[in-house]
């Protein structure tokens, strides 16, 4: 009698999602295992394009793929919200349909907001990094300019991002780029708007080299951005920003990016976390369960030489989903597991327009070649889930 096949789940269809699947499906046969992805939409986005649907400056469909498109078709797909995993029982709670069992689990199911316990941010700030939450962000904005023209309250035309971090600068040099023909479309001068940046640590983008800091302020600021640099928030409300100073800035509009923590799945589960990250073993597996990969921002791994934790990327969840997917393969193969090695290349952050900055290897870019390979970063990581196809039917032009 034939053994029964192993049962492989995958939670979640970003990055480290979508590239386990691809990569699996490569490496087991149908005969090997039956593969299930899970995820909250039939869609999978790019979640490091969303500055630009945020702030209105691409729209939101060249970000997303339906992902019947992306996965083989032996690989089961289905559309519902993970609720809780239970790693004890082998066993996965969906919110509309039943629970499902695996052998083998790999949860990639990213991150929320970090708040660091200030108030009001749930309630007022736009705080969600996905599809729907840059497709309110852009309506909002535009509302906002809508509203001025009746009501003319200052407020209405102001906005906060909180966090001069990488999301917080992107996002800003996409909104900064776009206002001037926001401002044209609503016959709103230019002066009328407010853009500011604050940040708690004492420079923007802390730990990045500063003078490629220095280049993305002073261009930033050219557009009329304002930064508050040093001055951590304290509190959102109704109105707008409360400052550690005391000092109110009234937005109409706060954008919140002060960093990430784990989707809340992981704490939910009751994995031992940080943050709503589990500090996996060097295989990608989550301690306490030999059966269960976690990758992408649900994990956390050190850097050994700086003792510290690699911040979450793309760029780490990528390279983990190859090799967790070698690795599910060796453990159905009864083969011993590789260990992980981060093998980062590099930084680049977009301004906006054609401007970037960034650090590869230990070359600084900025301006026309920095753009150019932000580009070619973006237009990979469409190679690497579909094709020179993909590239050519949503890829971004580096020129
Ligand atoms: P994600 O890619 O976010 O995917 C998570 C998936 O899980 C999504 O499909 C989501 O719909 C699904 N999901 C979530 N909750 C549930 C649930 N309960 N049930 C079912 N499905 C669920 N990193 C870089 O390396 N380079 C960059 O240039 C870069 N730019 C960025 C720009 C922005 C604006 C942001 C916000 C982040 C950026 N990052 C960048 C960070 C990077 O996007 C993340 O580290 C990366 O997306 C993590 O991959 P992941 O697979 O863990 O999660
Ligand atoms: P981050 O941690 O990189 O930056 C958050 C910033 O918010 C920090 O500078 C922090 O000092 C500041 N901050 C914290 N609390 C604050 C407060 N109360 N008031 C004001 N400022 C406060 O987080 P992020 O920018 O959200 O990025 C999340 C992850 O995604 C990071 O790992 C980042 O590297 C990655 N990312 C990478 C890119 C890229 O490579 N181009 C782009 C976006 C995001």
């Amino acid at each position: 009698m034939l053994a029964a096949k192993p049962h492989i789940v995958i939670l979640g269809a970003g990055y480290g999602g979508i590239v386990t699947v691809k990569r699996i499906a490569k490496q087991l046969s149908t005969n090997d295992a039956n593969i299930t992805l899970i995820s909250k939409h039939d869609y999978h986005y790019q979640t490091t394009w969303l500055h630009e649907p945020a702030a209105g400056t691409l729209h939101h469909d060249r970000t997303r793929m339906k992902i019947a498109d992306l996965i083989p078709s032996h690989v089961q797909f289905i559309e519902d919200e993970v609720v809780e995993i239970h790693p004890k029982e082998n066993k996965v709670s969906l919110k509309n349909n039943e629970q499902v069992t695996y052998d083998y689990l790999v949860t990639a199911l990213g991150s929320v907001a970090e708040t660091f316990g200030v108030e009001g941010v749930y309630e007022y700030a736009f705080n969600k990094w996905t599809l729907n939450g840059a497709r309110e962000l852009r309506e909002h904005t535009e509302y906002m300019f809508a509203k001025y023209n009746n009501e003319q309250k200052e407020e209405y035309l102001t906005f906060v991002v909180a966090g001069a971090g990488f999301t917080g600068i992107e996002y800003i040099g996409e909104l900064s780029e776009r206002m001037p023909e926001l401002c044209k479309e609503f016959d709103v001068p230019m002066n009328k708007v407010k853009m500011y940046v604050i940040e708690a640590a004492p420079t923007a983008l802390p730990g990045f080299d500063p003078e490629l800091v220095e280049y993305a302020m002073n261009l930033l600021e050219n557009r009329g951005v304002e930064f508050k640099i040093n001055m951590p928030i304290s509190k959102v409300t109704e109105d707008g920003v409360i400052l550690k100073d005391g000092t109110e800035i009234k937005a109409g509009t706060v954008i919140w990016a002060t960093g990430v923590r784990g989707n809340p799945v992981i704490e939910k589960s009751g994995f031992e976390n940080m943050r709503g990250r589990v500090k996996v073993t060097k295989d990608l597996r989550a301690p306490d369960y030999d059966n269960v990969f976690i990758i992408g921002d649900c994990s956390l791994i050190i850097n050994e030489q700086t003792d510290r934790p690699y911040p979450p990327t793309a760029q780490i969840a990528t390279q983990q989903a190859e090799v967790a997917a070698r690795n599910l393969a060796n453990l159905v193969k009864g083969r011993p597991l590789e260990e992980f090695q981060p093998d980062i290349k590099g930084t680049v952050a977009s301004l906006g327009g054609k401007e970037a900055i960034g650090v590869i290897g230990d070359k600084k870019v900025f301006g026309f070649s920095a753009n150019f390979m932000k580009k070619m970063i973006d237009n990979r990581s469409l190679w690497m889930i579909g094709g020179t196809g993909l590239v050519i039917k949503k890829g971004k032009n580096p020129f």
